[in-house]
């Protein structure tokens, strides 16, 4: 009896030491974390490029909710197929898309045009605590049946619907992610990383190898760590009307078409000219309907494509095949997954036949061009002198 206890506590002891060790392990890029499967996060590139110019600046856009005909509309006008990234594809985006009033005919027809679509729960319950409390079969429901619905739907590959948003933001802890690995998915975008003063934020994605490593703003955040499985934070945007920055590019409430103009612009700014880390605009679609904003969106986009040749508007999966496989700006004409050859059924594209001067900025009538060119030269003379 005495020496079966014994071997007992030999055992025992070890192992719990061992997890003691294993859950301080500090991740730390190039020792025990390597690409393409395994990347720290943080300030840095993942291609640790000398200057900042070698990296394309990418700006991403998503859009949470229904897509609805409305709204379908004012994709097709920002998202146009002539509007094209500097090296000749058409520009994107991704939506996270929850069930009830989607019109699935609308995200078959973005979806074969080349956007990105995410999964965003069936139901888009309130209140939020049914989230933050939700039962592993509660979420796998939300997350597996939302997935099932656009693929069956809107005929997209389940193989091709890789990234999940939880409503609200609200995070479900480590069951969230435990049922998206197991169900494939690549990523998740529903953590939070903001600043103390405001200012927007600069850290690139992430794999969770060694779990969560930033402030857990909303609990309950992941305790465990998840192999080779990204998060793409949603990030603080700085708010140049002086008050404090957002999460939700709406939640700004800029009041006028010139301050919404200024509240993209100034973003984009403040990373094309320091690190060039990924640029995230956040939103909801429906703060979109109201014509400023709109408006103002339209003239930030078209002013990027017209004057910007290092500027690319991708969607969430792009974004995380230049990550596990960095590639220099000059050099980004060769990266594959960002070709688009095939854009649909019956619609190619054959991005070196086309016009690669012809960026959409046509499209703008030359009155607009001065009025831009204006506010930008303006903001940067305020800029200059605060
Ligand atoms: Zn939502």
């Amino acid at each position: 009896m005495a020496t079966s206890m014994k071997k007992v506590t030999i055992w025992v002891v070890p192992l719990y030491m061992v997890a003691m060790v294993m859950s301080s392990e500090v991740c730390n890029q190039g020792v025990n974390c390597f690409l393409p499967d395994c990347f720290c996060g943080g300030t840095v590139d993942p291609g640790t490029f000398a200057k900042s110019s070698d990296i394309p600046q990418m700006v991403l856009f998503s859009f949470d909710d229904a897509v609805t005909g409305d709204i379908k509309d004012m994709y097709d006008k920002l998202f146009a197929p002539n509007r094209l990234n500097p090296h000749g594809c058409p520009i994107s985006m991704t939506m996270f898309v929850s069930h009830n009033f989607t019109n699935y005919d609308h995200v078959r027809d973005l979806y074969r045009r080349g956007m990105e679509v995410a999964v965003h729960s069936v139901t888009h319950r309130v209140p939020i605590t049914y989230w933050k409390l939700a039962t592993y079969d509660t979420l796998s429901f939300e997350i597996i049946q939302q997935r099932k619905y656009l693929s069956e739907k809107s005929g997209i590959p389940l193989k091709d619907i890789r990234g999940w948003r939880s409503p609200f933001l609200q995070p479900s802890g480590d069951q969230q992610f435990s049922i998206l690995k197991e169900e494939n998915f690549e990523y998740d975008s529903t953590f939070t990383v903001s600043t103390k003063d405001g200012n927007n934020s600069r850290v690139w994605p992430s794999t969770l190898d060694f779990g969560w490593n930033y402030e857990c703003n909303i609990p309950p955040c992941p305790r465990g760590k998840y192999k080779g499985f990204w998060e793409l934070p949603v990030q603080m945007l700085e708010n140049p009307a002086g008050k404090f920055g957002c999460l939700y590019t709406d939640s700004c409430r800029p009041g006028t078409i010139d301050e919404t103009f200024q509240l993209f612009w100034a973003n984009f700014h403040s990373h094309y000219t320091t690190t060039r880390s990924p640029l995230f605009f956040t939103m909801h679609p429906a703060w979109l309907i109201e014509e400023k904003n709109f408006q103002a969106l339209d003239y930030f986009l078209l002013t990027l494509l017209h004057y910007y040749d290092d500027v690319y508007f991708i969607n969430y999966q792009q974004l995380l095949q230049w990550m596990k496989r960095p590639q220099k700006l000059q050099n980004i004409s060769d990266f594959a997954p960002w070709d688009c050859e095939w854009v649909g059924d019956d619609t190619w594209l054959s991005p070196k036949a086309d016009d690669r001067t012809n960026k959409g900025g046509n499209i703008i009538p030359p009155g607009i061009y001065i009025m831009l060119l204006f506010a930008s030269c303006a903001f940067f003379m305020i800029k200059l002198v605060q």
